[in-house]
């Protein structure tokens, strides 16, 4: 920070219209790490204010119901149903929250800080889906890339939010020096007699190993061919505040530095001419 002497000479439309007074601090100016963080504002006021976002997650859940009930697992294998964990069973917007009044950058230490905490809360109709599932006849597997250092945490929010089933076998959290590709653990999942029947999550990757570190093109290119497994094996929960969608914008994106983000963010915008 520091002080602008508006003397009457300098005076510039700008400052008159930000009311500049003698000694009046102005405003340090914004780091791109800090303009990152401000482009979540909106992202995550829609997650907390929305009634839509709500709206969603209920009808990810209905939907998933409907979709578990109607599915038939393979000869010999037990119907399971595979979900992610944040952002499509808890709720995490209370860190990013935390990222924002703070212009703090997401880093694994503040992550697994707020995992600690304990207070991440139950997307709507979340909890009454783990407990349909099993009631229903099937297992619910929790497939998360939280790391396993969070594990007792994590184990620990899920059972004090009321979900089904938690326990050491359908809690699955990223190996220690192993992949966030989730395949490995689907497949681990398939291995004890069960057929993966629904998926649920908020991110491509929840689904399939095929869009693991894909360039957007690739990722909507899955999309388009699965179209028909929407809505009846893969459930989606919009996550507009963070992703691998973001960093399918562009090839090495999380590797380039804050300014870099920003100018790929601004170049990743369709934009009307005007005319
Ligand atoms: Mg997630």
């Amino acid at each position: 920070m520091h002080t602008v002497k508006c003397g009457f000479a300098a005076l510039t439309l700008s400052l008159l219209l930000s009311g500049c007074a003698p000694h009046q601090q102005a405003a340090a100016p914004e780091t791109a790490q800090q303009k990152l963080t401000e482009q979540t504002v909106f992202a995550v006021n829609w997650m907390q204010q929305s009634g839509e976002i709500s709206a969603l997650s209920y009808q990810a859940f209905n939907t998933a119901e409907t979709a578990f009930t109607q599915a038939k697992a393979r000869p010999g294998l037990k119907k399971a149903v595979v979900v992610d964990l944040d952002e499509t069973m808890i709720d995490n917007s209370a860190y990013a929250g935390w990222q924002i009044k703070h212009h703090q950058p997401f880093t694994d230490a503040t992550w697994s800080k707020w995992n600690q905490a304990r207070e991440a809360k139950a997307l709507p109709g979340a909890v009454e889906f783990s407990h349909y599932v099993l009631e229903h006849g099937g297992r619910i597997f929790y497939v998360s890339n939280r790391a396993q250092a969070d594990y007792t945490a994590t184990v620990d929010n899920l059972k004090a939010l009321g979900f089904a089933d938690v326990s050491p076998q359908t809690v699955l959290l990223k190996p220690t020096g192993g992949s966030s590709n989730k395949v490995e653990r689907f497949a681990a999942v398939e291995k004890q007699g069960y057929d993966i029947v629904v998926y649920v999550g908020d991110n491509l990757n929840d689904f399939s190993g095929e869009t693991y570190h894909k360039l957007n093109t690739q990722r909507r290119d899955f999309v388009n061919r699965h179209q028909e497994e929407f809505g009846r094996k893969y459930i989606v929960l919009p996550n507009p505040s963070y992703g691998d969608w973001e960093g399918g914008m562009a090839q090495d994106y999380f590797k380039v530095n804050d300014e870099g983000k920003v100018k790929i963010r601004e170049e990743r915008i369709d934009a009307w001419d005007g005319k």
